[in-house]
């Protein structure tokens, strides 16, 4: 087959998601020539529409807010985690936290909000390819090379001076190089999709996300895309599935009905969209940067979706590696070592949310979840922290420490032994 070889370009981004419109955006803007590649046809269903508040920065920085703003997308002013029981609930209201700035945010089908980011990368100057696939790169006469198909199946090789990979889980540079590493304690299977007719809460918060928290440490997701039709999911400890499907049946429909205060709320609902399935979805590369490459958005790191962080790392990340690429052009250093500050950014802001997302596995850190308490400031802590703020002041690092530190007391006491000895989900279907 005969290779085609196009302009070079200072920026070949891959993937058109988050990550990648949002890298190319910034590096177009900021002058460089930019080629994006997007395997799919936008608009494409994909996964993941509850949004962070600190978000909400990012899509200025783009010059996407108002666009978002004006789509008429389900407005978000905080989140509510619920016990298998349906009798507590612990209410992360994003107005509680000052360090909140916008404590709104948005719950957004991604078909649209990706489309709009992606014409915002187009609008800023960056070439889009729609449905051509990368498939592979090298390292040549101080090029990045990428080889890449269109839908007619000819190939192509353009030549980059800085390759952003926004491939999404694809990964294509980190399962190529061997970086991605699973994360040995959140392996879980999700498995998803959008019901209409399930009740909705009313007012202010109706467009709250809630989370339905199991006692086998599984947990249900209900988010509204709209007054009439709601994304649904259950994630499952990957060493409960089996036991649960056994019980259940179905994973996603036999766990919702067989939760009694789930299930009231589908009295009457159906389901209008296919069930899709995703398993082991956290992992970190070894990292983020290398010879002329970065990884933005999943394509680098991917963690457990309950705390709704991935689409707020794939902007923030996305927005890192345009500005890394275009100050690499620049100075024209664009070796591993000139985007060690990428690196390091991209490491220390996986590990603070990595450390609340594992807690949410611990029975004991649930437990204190639900007996929520703004005692010495720890609510407004957590709240900073779950309206997705990673670099927050000093004095709410002291309390997510005094957080874990009383999550540690009651795990020692036992108390959440106690609690977590009531029947699991699989035990009240049987
Ligand atoms: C079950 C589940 C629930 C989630 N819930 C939430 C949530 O509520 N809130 C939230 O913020 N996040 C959530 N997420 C995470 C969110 O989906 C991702 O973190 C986010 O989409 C990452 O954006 P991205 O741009 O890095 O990747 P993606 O959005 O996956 O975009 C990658 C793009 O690259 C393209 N691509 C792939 N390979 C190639 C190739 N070889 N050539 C060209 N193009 C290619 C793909 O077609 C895709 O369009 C959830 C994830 C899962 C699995």
């Amino acid at each position: 087959m005969s290779v085609q070889t196009s302009v070079e370009r200072d920026v070949v981004v891959v993937g058109g998601g988050p990550a990648g419109s949002s890298a190319a955006a910034i590096a177009a803007r900021g002058g460089a020539g930019v080629l994006l590649l997007e395997r799919e046809r936008f608009p494409r269903f994909h996964i993941g529409e509850s949004l962070l508040p600190e978000s909400n920065r990012l899509l200025r920085e783009l010059g996407v807010a108002e666009r978002i703003c004006d789509a008429g997308f389900v407005v978000k002013r905080g989140a509510s985690f619920w016990s298998e029981d349906g009798e507590r609930e612990s209410y992360i209201d994003f107005s509680l936290s000052r360090e909140v700035r916008e404590p709104r945010t948005y719950q957004v089908p991604r078909d649209r909000f990706d489309q709009i980011l992606l014409d915002n990368a187009r609008d800023a100057g960056a070439e889009v390819r729609e449905g051509c696939r990368a498939e592979r790169f090298e390292l040549e006469n101080g090029r990045i090379w990428v080889e890449h198909t269109d839908e007619s199946g000819a190939m192509s090789r353009t030549g980059a001076r800085v390759l952003i990979d926004a491939s999404g889980q694809r990964g294509l540079v980190a399962r190529a190089l061997g970086l991605r590493r699973k994360d040995p304690q959140l392996r879980s299977v999700a498995v998803h999709s959008q019901f209409e007719g399930v009740e909705q809460l009313d007012g202010e918060r109706a467009g709250d996300i809630r989370i339905v928290s199991l006692s086998d440490l599984s947990w249900v997701w209900l988010i509204p895309l709209s007054p009439g039709v709601t994304s649904v999911g259950v994630v499952v400890p990957r060493e409960h599935v089996a036991r649960r499907e056994a019980l259940v049946g179905d994973l996603l429909e036999g766990t919702l009905a067989g939760v009694p205060s789930v299930a009231r709320l589908f009295e009457g609902s159906k389901r209008i969209a296919p069930v899709h399935r995703e398993a082991d979805f956290s992992y970190a590369p070894t990292h983020y940067a290398g010879d002329r490459w970065l990884l933005a958005g999943d394509a680098g790191s991917f963690l457990d979706p309950v705390f709704s962080t991935g689409v707020l790392l794939a902007l923030e990340s996305g927005c890192d590696a345009g500005r890394a690429a275009l100050r690499g052009l620049e100075r024209n250093e664009l070796s591993a070592a000139a985007f060690r500050d990428f690196d390091s950014a991209q490491k220390a802001r996986y590990r603070f949310f990595r450390r609340m997302v594992a807690a949410f596995y611990d029975p004991a850190f649930r437990d204190v979840m639900f007996r929520p308490s703004n005692r010495a400031g720890i609510l407004g802590a957590m709240v900073s922290t779950l309206a997705g703020n990673s670099r927050p002041g000093w004095m709410t690092r002291c309390r997510i420490n005094l957080l874990f530190w009383i999550v540690a007391l009651h795990r020692r006491l036992g108390f959440s032994e106690r609690i977590h000895s009531t029947p699991a989900i699989g035990d009240v279907v049987s």
